[in-house]
């Protein structure tokens, strides 16, 4: 899985972190930060709700 974040569309939602924290964090100003472009295949079904809920469509996620 390879996972890629569009930090200039980030709205600072916190959605994703909240979906998957070892994949994603935020910085100082909420903008979300990509903690592991290429997470463990169990991490899939997190890392899916994340880009999923994410209301900026920031996140995308590659099989
Ligand atoms: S869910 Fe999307 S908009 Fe919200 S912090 Fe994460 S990347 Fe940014």
């Amino acid at each position: 899985m390879k996972v890629t974040l569009d930090q200039d569309k980030c709205v600072a939602s916190g959605q994703c972190v909240v979906a998957a924290a070892d994949v994603f964090d935020q910085d100082d100003d909420g903008i979300a930060v990509l903690l592991d472009p290429a997470p463990p295949s169990d991490r899939a079904d997190d890392v899916e709700q994340a880009a999923a809920v994410c209301p900026a469509l920031a996140i995308t996620v590659q099989d």
